[in-house]
């Protein structure tokens, strides 16, 4: 497995890659590594000869008191797990080369940013489509593989693929959990013994929103009004808890149809993101 740090050496593995007829899969990723990304690469293995992996903090997805220079980093360990996991190349580019100068334009999201972590996280998904649409372009891929676990932000790229016409196709590939349930993500190792050992909570809590529309539950608000009682044993803060239409991601009192269920949830030094789509049955 080949490490490149520039764009133009990643396009000319790519290059090589394509002219001896290899198809190519993309796993972008922000790199620390966890069995959710594995997922990912071994997904687009099964589907392509040549899996490029890219590690990037991407600057521009971060808001101004958020945990961009905390964010966990380990490359070598990065690159370990992904050779292992057989990934061909790792693009592991700099701040510099991703952005040498301020960016002139970015991609401006219009659409599914009003709800989630578009509200919370104000520009965020600004700098998501804008790295995203800047890797799609530099590698080329024929396809590109994304997880659930971050819901908005795949169908986010989805709709930016759309209407941009990028000849690439997206795969959402499921949530991998730890065995007690908890989402896995590279922000786990910054909760507290004590907010580890409670943060299950917050899928069983999705598990019971679940549950309730299965049961029948249709009510959007009350549905809420129980999760939201339920976060609230927590020992962090509940930074929002949604029920939604999917993937439209619309919010519509009387739900049917397919829906997600989704919550962020601040600890004291890692906000976590987890949700759950399930099939509204019928009416009570
Ligand atoms: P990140 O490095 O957190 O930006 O994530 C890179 C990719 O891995 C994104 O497409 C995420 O949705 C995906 N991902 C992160 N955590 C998980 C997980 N627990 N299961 C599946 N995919 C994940």
């Amino acid at each position: 497995m080949k490490v490149v740090e520039t764009i133009e050496g990643i396009r000319k593995e790519i290059e090589i890659a394509k002219s001896t007829g290899q198809s190519i899969g993309f796993v972008p990723t922000m790199g620390y590594l966890h069995e959710g990304h594995l997922s990912l690469i071994n997904a687009a293995k099964k589907d392509h000869q040549f899996v490029v992996v890219s590690i990037f903090v991407n600057p521009l997805q971060f808001g101004p008191n958020e945990d961009l220079d905390r964010y966990p980093r380990d490359f070598e360990r990065d690159e370990k797990m992904a050779r292992e996991a057989g990934a061909d190349v790792v693009f592991y580019p700099s701040a510099n080369e991703m952005y040498p100068t301020n960016m002139p334009m970015m991609i401006h999201v219009t659409s599914g940013v009003h709800v989630l972590c578009g509200t919370s996280r104000p520009g965020h998904f600004d700098g998501v489509a804008t790295v995203v649409m800047k890797l799609l372009q530099i590698v080329q891929p024929h396809a590109a593989y994304f997880g659930q676990k971050d819901a908005q932000q795949l169908a986010i790229i989805m709709n930016m693929v759309d209407a941009f016409n990028i000849p690439v196709t997206i795969k959402g590939c499921p949530t991998i959990r730890e065995e007690d349930g908890l989402a896995k993500s590279s922000r786990n190792v910054y909760l507290s013994k004590q907010e580890r050992s409670e943060a299950p909570f917050l899928y069983e809590a999705l598990c019971y929103g679940a549950d309730l529309i299965r049961s029948g539950m249709t009510s959007r608000s009350k549905i809420v009004d129980e999760l939201k009682q339920r976060l609230s044993q927590g020992s962090g803060s509940i930074d929002y808890i949604d029920v939604l239409a999917y993937p439209s991601l619309e919010r519509v009192e009387q739900l049917n149809g397919k829906v997600i269920l989704a919550l962020a949830y601040a600890y004291d030094k890692a906000r976590l993101i987890d949700n759950y789509i399930v099939e509204v049955q019928g009416e009570k």
